[in-house]
């Protein structure tokens, strides 16, 4: 199976084309704008600085060449008008900051920082003028003040006058290492409205083309919010009922019982199961089969409130997770719902059934809110599920709420199905006798071979706790084939040391009677033993007589023809095997223990015993009373002319020892 992916990769892969089709757009076109608007922010810094920076070195240069002036020109008054007619203002200042000479504005307020030029690769520095303020120092840059700037522009770019000028002013200062003198002068940063528009039609081209890619990831996170929804319903989507499937049901629902408010309620998860969904199929095909889920899914969305769920899981079982006040208002709900469903196809009365696993609401901070963390909607329906295998099949719907007991049960079989064929290696299993004896002069007559299992871990176990399991599961035909050869190994070890051997019945169970070689299995197996044939007795339990009744009779007669004895057990009880009684060829017929129970006393109960044994005579049958307890029903027995009676008034079953002291040479009761 190359194409077979786990559930774990499965998820993996459908959150890679949920996320594709939203996170890989959105987050292409969010990274191709961010790259966009960065690299246009930068380039326009980049432009702006260029032209600041040359600005800067021409105003350097010309106080520069005042400085050199002043330093070198002979004739100060000369200078002094060029400092006028010039418009140029400065201060000589000493090391220690004392102004030693001023010429011009005065207006420079000494505060400010160093910045660099990356072109010059040079420190200057440079101070803010107090009158007209359009800069700030920010780190080692002149900063413009944008809101100023922008407020100035606004207001001159209809002028006519389009060479209209903005001078910025600030103050760069410059040292004279050698006279220990340093010269403070006025300069200006000179923009006109050209340059401010330029600067303007910059920003605004950044901004258009940003909000152009903005709108375009915007319709892009859209258009992927719509992708990511239609995988998300493929993925929840129930091709049968055109509804949500199981998955969908297993997110949501571990949402709801953990979700911060939603498990303050109680919840129910239901497992509802149409019945007789394949015979519907097969009579009507399975496209209206399909149509049927599909509209028992509509009944179902209807009858579910807000935040309940409901989902198709397979074939006809639909998964439910209702809210409730209280347990009996739930079953109530749950049987109007299976009732409604019971008309959705006019022709079919059809049959539900309803398995409940209940989820107590908890109080936020408590242990179980911890708990409940941890819970997973998918095993809680699991236990839905079982409790719905515990409704009995009838034709009326039915409900069962999974329970602790239930819970043991589950625990139990789980256990049972784990060690049952280590037990079957090790031998746990023992085969225990119950005597049978004759009712007129208690000698012992036969037994029948039970089994224990006497487990190291769980201790003795009864029958009753493990055969049912067996019998479902298959495993019964291993340990009757087990038990059959224990029973043939010890009564030929019996033989052989003499004891006076009596036939001992061994359980068959009706799993068996579908294989058509029986009888020659059972031959082989007593054979391979070495053990006489009349030595061992086929019981067969009343209800395998349901079963394909032909070859049963020609399995009885072949076991005969061998040589062993068949009996038919626990007779009466269930459904009456009177009419299995005038086709099969049985020798011994074994009254059920119900008979002798509760009030044996009444007339009824001893006429309809006292009929079995004479039927049993004229069909040519011996009789084994079971179940028999107390003196009264063995005289009652002996004078009826029941063979063999096989009951605790005479022994319980019991271990193989025991069983032999009881043989031991005497058959007689001691
Ligand atoms: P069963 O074959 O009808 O066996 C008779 C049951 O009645 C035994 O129960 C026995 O202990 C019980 N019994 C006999 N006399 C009395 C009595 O006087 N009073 C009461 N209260 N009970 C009495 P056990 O051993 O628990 O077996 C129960 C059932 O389990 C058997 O019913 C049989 O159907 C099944 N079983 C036991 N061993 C095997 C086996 O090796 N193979 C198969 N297929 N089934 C077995
Ligand atoms: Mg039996
Ligand atoms: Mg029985």
């Amino acid at each position: 199976m190359k194409d077979k992916i786990s559930k774990k990769k499965y998820d993996k892969l459908y959150k890679k084309v949920r996320n594709s089709s939203f996170l890989g757009t959105v987050l292409s076109f969010s990274l191709l704008m961010i790259l966009f608007v960065g690299i246009m922010v930068f380039n326009s810094i980049f432009f702006l600085e260029y032209v600041f920076e040359s600005k800067f070195a021409e105003e350097h240069r010309r106080l520069s060449m005042v400085s050199d002036m002043r330093d070198h020109h002979g004739d100060p008054l000369e200078m002094e008008e060029f400092y006028k007619e010039n418009d140029i203002s400065f201060y000589v200042r000493d090391d220690q900051g004392t102004t030693l000479m001023q010429r011009g504005d005065d207006t420079c307020t000494f505060e400010g920082g160093v910045i660099n030029m990356t072109e010059e690769q040079e420190h200057f520095l440079v101070y803010l003028d107090e009158e007209e303020n359009y800069f700030y120092v920010k780190g080692n840059h002149l900063k413009p003040k944008w809101d100023e700037l922008v407020s100035w522009i606004l207001e001159h770019w209809k002028d006519d006058e389009s060479i209209k000028e903005l001078k910025l002013p600030f103050w760069i200062s410059m040292e004279h290492e050698d006279k220990g003198e340093v010269f403070v002068g006025k300069a200006y940063l000179t923009l006109n409205v050209h340059d401010m528009i330029l600067v303007a039609e910059i920003g605004a081209v950044i901004l258009i083309l940003a909000v152009f890619v903005l709108i375009l990831t915007v319709v892009n996170i859209i258009t992927g919010i719509h992708k990511m929804n239609n995988v998300i319903r493929l993925y929840h989507h129930d091709p049968v009922t055109n509804g949500y499937n199981w998955t969908w049901y297993q997110k949501s629902g571990d949402k709801r019982i953990r979700g911060v408010f939603t498990k303050k309620s109680n919840w129910a998860s239901v497992n509802l199961m149409l019945r007789n969904y394949r015979s519907y199929c097969v009579c009507h095909s399975v496209e209206s089969g399909e149509a049927l889920l599909s509209r028992i899914y509509e009944v179902l969305e209807e009858r579910t409130e807000k935040k309940e769920l409901c989902a198709h899981v397979t074939s006809s079982n639909f998964a439910l997770l209702l809210k409730y006040e209280d347990e009996d208002h739930l079953k109530m709900r749950l049987h109007e719902i299976m009732n409604e469903l019971s008309k959705v196809e006019e022709r079919h009365n059809l049959s539900f059934r309803a398995g409940i696993a209940l989820i107590p609401g908890v109080v936020s901070g408590s242990e179980e809110a911890s708990d409940r963390k941890k819970l997973q909607i998918k095993d809680i329906y699991n236990n839905a599920c079982a409790a719905g295998s515990m409704v009995k099949d009838t034709v009326n719907s039915g409900l069962y709420v999974f329970d602790d007991k239930l819970l043991e049960e589950q625990k139990w079989r789980d256990i049972v199905h784990e060690k049952r064929n280590g037990a079957l290696t090790n031998e746990e299993y023992k085969v225990y006798y119950q005597p049978k004896y004759n009712p007129k002069d208690d000698t012992l007559r036969g037994a029948e071979a039970l089994i224990r299992w006497e487990s190291p871990e769980y201790g003795f176990i009864t029958p009753g706790r493990f055969i049912p399991i067996f019998e479902s599961d298959g495993f019964i035909t291993e340990i009757d084939h087990y038990m059959l050869k224990h029973v043939a190994r010890d009564q030929k070890t019996w033989l052989s040391e003499g004891f006076q051997c009596v036939p001992v019945s061994v359980n068959v169970s009706r799993a068996h009677f579908s294989e058509r070689d029986l009888a020659e299995q059972i031959r082989d197996i007593v054979d391979a033993e070495g053990c006489p044939h009349e030595l061992i007795e086929i019981e067969l339990t009343e209800s395998a007589f349901f079963d394909d009744k032909d070859t049963m009779v020609e399995t009885i007669k072949r076991l005969k023809t061998y040589g062993f004895v068949v009996s038919m057990d626990d007779f009466g009880a269930g459904y009456s095997s009177l009419n299995s009684l005038k086709d099969m060829p049985l020798d011994v017929l074994k009254l059920d223990a119900e008979f002798f129970r509760g009030e044996f006393d009444g007339d009824r109960g001893e006429v309809v015993v006292s009929e079995a044994i004479k039927l049993a005579k004229s069909l040519k049958m011996r009789t084994v009373a079971e179940g028999v307890e107390d003196k009264k029903q063995v005289d009652f027995l002996a004078e009826q002319g029941c063979d063999m009676i096989q009951g605790f008034y005479y022994a319980k079953p019991m271990p193989k020892d025991e069983y032999e002291s009881r043989m031991n040479g005497q058959n007689n009761l001691a």
